[in-house]
């Protein structure tokens, strides 16, 4: 489906020139759309699918992702907020924390993604869908696009195509091939479905079990209209049988599958991501490999990642003329971000995955002893801690016996 006269319009042997061709609308490519047209950059947003249109995914929004969200977004949307953890172990030996504020809302994909396209439509950016056949070359100092017939001129990409990105398969074959033979690089397995809970949980808790996934976990997370999204992932090394371990929560959860089916899809893995190798082009989302190594929270990091690109392409287009080329500057900008706040993080992330996911039973007894150590975790979904603070922290709680946490009146933890 083709959303805009002007590309209507547009005659075979013409090119379409923009400054910013973005591939991909989910999450990542829409945030980016949006604001770079809101900065008055000409851009141009690509997908292959029509909306709605779903993805494999838990939809669990964590809450800090809000202040990166169109306003108002989430109040078009049925969403269940979520405020506490209902954590077992090997489906059994329940604990329950609620943390009495919002740590996540739990929206549906389909309905998410559409809103956040809309935005990005509603301020006036150029839009195609139903593109199945992009492919990208790199030509001197830009970027040609064929979509069948049609051709389209960048000055740079932003690859917002998902974790099987076709723009890094066409412009960085060399990347994937590197995750590919390497296992220490190879995207993680997961596999989702949504179902109907026999016995259902308080829709205000997210359902966590360690320990019946072997390296990593299995989710339940309520949706507004009943159903869960329950799903499972490894993040230590890629589950052999996604589907079978499914098989085996949905057993334990006591839930019965809706419809619709199973789902398995890979969640990148941070150590792959190859950012700043081709001049112009920005990696964003699943396409950079930027997913919570821990949980495989990647929305959150889709919005995040989509927006500082936007930001690092606007800025330096507006900065006095003189020094290199705005898309080198800015994707330069952009990978320094990465650089700093992300990958150290993610690091941490993974250390704790390592831990938590070999000891599944020690850390079961430790929230249960130390019940102040599950909302110390939530505090990084709500955006007062990352994984690094997290860690300094529980090293000086537990030299101090995991002291209370203290909230000072503006109500965040200290
Ligand atoms: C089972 C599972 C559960 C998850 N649960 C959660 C969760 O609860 N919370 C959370 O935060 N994260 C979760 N994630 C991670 C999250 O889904 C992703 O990190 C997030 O969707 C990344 O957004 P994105 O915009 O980068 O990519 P995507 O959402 O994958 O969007 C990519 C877009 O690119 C388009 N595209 C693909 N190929 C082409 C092409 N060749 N040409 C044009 N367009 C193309 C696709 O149609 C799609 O619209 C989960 C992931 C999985 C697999």
């Amino acid at each position: 489906m083709i959303e805009t006269s002007e590309i209507t319009g547009q005659k075979a042997s013409r090119p379409l020139e923009v400054e910013v061709l973005v591939v991909g609308l989910g999450p990542a490519g829409s945030t980016a759309l949006r604001l770079l047209v809101e900065g008055g950059v000409a851009a141009l947003g690509v997908d292959r699918a029509d909306f709605p249109r779903e993805k494999p995914c838990g939809g669990g929004l964590s809450a800090r992702t809000l202040p990166y969200l169109p306003s108002n977004l989430l109040d078009e949307l049925p969403h269940q907020t979520t405020q506490g953890i209902r954590l077992t172990l090997r489906g059994t030996r329940e604990q329950r924390q609620d943390f009495g504020r919002p740590i996540a809302y739990q929206v549906r994909r389909d309905q998410f993604d559409l809103a956040l396209l809309n935005r990005a439509r509603g301020s006036g950016a150029q839009i195609m869908t139903g593109v199945r056949n992009i492919q990208l070359f790199r030509r001197e100092h830009r970027f040609e696009a064929k979509m069948g017939e049609k051709t389209v001129l960048a000055r740079a990409v932003i690859a917002a195509d998902g974790a099987t990105s076709k723009v890094l398969r066409d412009l960085d074959p060399a990347s994937m091939t590197e995750a590919r033979d390497n296992p220490l690089l190879r995207p993680w397995t997961s596999a989702e479905g949504w179902a109907s809970l026999r016995d259902p949980i308080d829709a205000r808790y997210v359902a966590i079990d360690l320990g019946l996934v072997a390296g990593g976990y299995a989710w339940s997370f309520p949706k507004k209209d009943s159903l869960s999204g329950l799903g499972v992932a490894g993040f230590l090394k890629p589950l052999v049988d996604p589907r079978s371990v499914f098989a085996r929560y949905l057993e334990s959860s006591q839930a019965d599958l809706d419809g619709g089916g199973v789902f398995t899809w890979p969640l990148p893995n941070f150590r792959s991501a190859r950012h700043g190798r081709i001049p112009g082009l920005f990696l964003v989302g699943d396409a950079g490999g930027i997913v919570d190594p821990f949980l495989g929270e990647g929305i959150y990091y889709a919005v995040l990642s989509g927006t500082k690109a936007a930001e690092a392409y606007i800025r330096n287009r507006t900065a006095p003329e003189g020094g290199p080329d705005v898309t080198l500057r800015s994707a330069r900008d952009y990978v320094r971000w990465l650089d700093r706040e992300i990958w150290p993080d993610f690091r941490q992330g993974s250390r704790l995955a390592s831990t938590i996911y070999r000891f599944p039973g020690f850390f079961f007894a430790l929230t249960g002893r130390y019940p102040k150590l599950l909302e110390l975790y939530a505090s990084i979904l709500t955006g007062d801690r990352d994984y690094r603070s997290f860690s300094r922290d529980i090293i000086l709680r537990a030299l101090g016996k995991l002291l209370p946490i203290r909230r000072p009146a503006d109500g965040r933890l200290l």
